[in-house]
């Protein structure tokens, strides 16, 4: 199809209004505002508007916002400094018993005095307030789907076509995308972006780092009954329902308004093709000690979405010509902290610093040469330095990567002389179904626990139906012929969402997507054993809507 587009020219374009996108847009507006410029700014974002696709634990380390906003803890409107932690506890679980870690075993860094229990939907929703305020112009309901590269440099994207019909042909509502062309485009797309994943391939910015490494977080918000809640209170579980084989734990917040963020995250590196991590989750919530919480309480939202955990080890190399990398989509997550909203920030604040001084000097510099050596000598580079060696403990199992963890942050506190490196591709570590062990997880309750379809219902989820599938897969013949023959079709249940069935007609297995209920997680994407599913973004707009997750 020959489709003629609209044009549209920035100083600067921003791919994602998350954290990292809107850092960016804010600190180089207020330095064009600081020097009297006249840079223009604007971010697109495919959520129907911003915060609807954004889904974190979470607490807040307010580093990058106090260098953001000065008076951000005494505004009544910043939904970020309502909740500050007050009491923290990391706890082992068994199967019906929980003991508290003593604090001398637990590194200082993953410690949370001074930190704030948020919502990073919410957080994000007034950062964009304010980045308005500034002059920044904010496009949410717009996918970016294409970069634009000519003569090797990145001038800027494309936005998805409206009103295409799953046939791929242009419906009554068809609405061409718009190329939108900047001096600099900066790709603040979060977790596994789609485009910052083929810009890594394309520009070779990952030669001098190892493979990206991922986890699946999953997350409800529950009201409660007054007499669970309190508000500050945080902990942090390892150990049942995981064997020892299997990275992940639980995070459980108390919000106000006795509202409790409880969530489980799991290493995609897990090995056995049987194991579900939604259902970890909901079995996580049947422990003695966990469900008393949410007694006569009500769970009022459900999301996923995939986090990475490779840190400094699989960090590319973070510019090219045009543009740059930021945040989760270059792979800035602390992960023994399980952060990364404070370091996807503080990458966007320098990436804005970094195009107000090229933009200024008026330069014929077409990359930000200095953007990659200034994050890693910042607080957040050093922080991932010392980080580094946590999570690859851990591919020799639970106790070991205890073991060496303390080493390393405790003894050594994160100045160890070595590096240890990531274990393989998460793709790559499923065992054969025949040398794997099925596991019955228990029944729904439909109180305490949820089949994933009545859960999916609590994301808003919506998808316009007649447009093409946006979870393409690449060859057709590989879902039966390898997932189903060896692995029993892991991602009928890795997908959060239920996304992939297989159904037998006539005793053929055949396998069924329902893209309408994908929520974005961008698992399937990540933990395909052949990398045969390319997800791609679906009309704007579409996708989950949450709100204050
Ligand atoms: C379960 C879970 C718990 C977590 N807990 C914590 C925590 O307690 N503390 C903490 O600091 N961090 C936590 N994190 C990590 C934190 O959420 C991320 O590090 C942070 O959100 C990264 O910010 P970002 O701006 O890079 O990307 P994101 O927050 O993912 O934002 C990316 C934005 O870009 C948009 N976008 C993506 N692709 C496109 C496109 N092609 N076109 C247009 N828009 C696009 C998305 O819709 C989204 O709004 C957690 C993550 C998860 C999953
Ligand atoms: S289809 Fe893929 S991206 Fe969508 S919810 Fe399922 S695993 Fe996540």
């Amino acid at each position: 199809m020959n489709i003629k587009r609209e044009r549209m020219d920035y100083d600067l374009v921003i791919v994602g209004a998350g954290p990292s996108g809107l850092s960016a847009a804010i600190n180089f507006k207020k330095l064009c505002k600081k020097n009297n410029k006249e840079f223009s700014v604007c971010v697109v974002e495919k959520g129907s508007e911003v915060g609807a696709h954004i889904l974190s634990g979470a607490i807040l380390q307010p580093t990058a916002l106090d260098e953001l906003f000065e008076d951000w803890r005494n505004s009544e409107d910043c939904p970020a400094n309502k909740v500050p932690v007050k009491k923290e506890s990391l706890k082992y679980l068994t199967s019906n018993k929980s003991y508290s870690i003593p604090n001398i075993f637990i590194p200082s860094a993953m410690h949370n005095k001074g930190n704030f229990i948020i919502s990073l939907g919410s957080l994000c929703k007034w950062m964009a307030g304010e980045a308005e305020k500034l002059g920044v112009e904010i496009y949410p309901g717009f996918a970016a789907t294409e970069a634009i590269i000519d003569n090797n440099t990145l001038k800027g994207i494309v936005t998805g076509d409206l009103g295409i019909s799953k046939e791929g042909t242009p419906t009554e509502n068809h609405q061409p995308g718009i190329e939108i062309h900047g001096k600099f485009t900066l790709f603040a797309e979060g977790c596994r972006g789609n485009i910052g994943k083929n810009l890594i391939k394309k520009f070779d910015l990952g030669k001098n780092s190892q493979h990206q490494t991922y986890g699946i977080g999953l997350k409800e918000l529950w009201e409660v009954k007054e007499k669970n809640s309190n508000p500050g209170e945080i902990f942090h579980t390892i150990g049942w329902p995981l064997d020892n084989e299997t990275y992940g734990g639980s995070f459980l917040y108390h919000l106000n308004k006795n509202l409790i963020s409880v969530g489980f995250v799991i290493g995609l590196d897990y090995k056995n093709p049987y194991l579900s991590p939604y259902e970890e989750f909901q079995r996580f919530k049947t422990h003695p000690k966990v469900k008393e919480i949410f007694e006569g309480g009500r769970r009022i939202s459900y999301g996923a979405r995939a986090l990475n955990e490779g840190g400094l080890q699989s960090l590319p190399y973070l510019s090219f010509p045009g543009g740059a990398l930021l945040g989760c989509d270059a792979g800035t997550l602390n992960t023994p902290k399980i952060k990364g909203t404070h370091t996807a920030m503080k990458s966007g604040i320098i990436a804005g610093d970094e195009v107000f001084e090229n933009l200024s000097k008026d330069s014929s510099n077409v990359e930000l040469l200095n953007f990659n050596t200034k994050f890693l000598e910042s607080w957040a580079g050093k922080e991932l330095k010392e980080a580094r060696n946590v999570r690859p403990s851990f591919k020799y199992g639970l106790k070991i990567g205890m073991l060496l963890t303390g080493i390393d942050q405790i003894i050594f506190r994160g100045k160890a002389p070595w590096t240890i490196k990531h274990a393989e591709p998460d793709h790559e570590s499923l065992k054969n179904k025949n040398e794997s062990k099925k596991i019955n997880y228990p029944k729904h309750d439909g109180i305490l626990t949820f089949d994933r379809l009545t859960n999916v219902s609590f994301s808003s989820t919506y998808h316009e139906e007649n447009q093409p599938c946006h979870l393409k897969i690449i060859d057709k013949n590989l879902p039966i012929s390898n997932n189903y023959e060896l692995y029993d079709s892991p991602e009928q249940r890795y997908c959060p969402a239920g996304v992939y069935e297989i159904h037998n007609e006539n005793n053929i297995p055949k396998l069924q997507i329902n893209s309408q209920n994908c929520i974005h997680c961008k698992t399937c994407d990540i933990k395909d054993p052949k990398q045969n599913i390319m997800w791609v973004a679906p009309e704007g707009g579409g996708g989950p809507n949450y709100t204050n997750m």
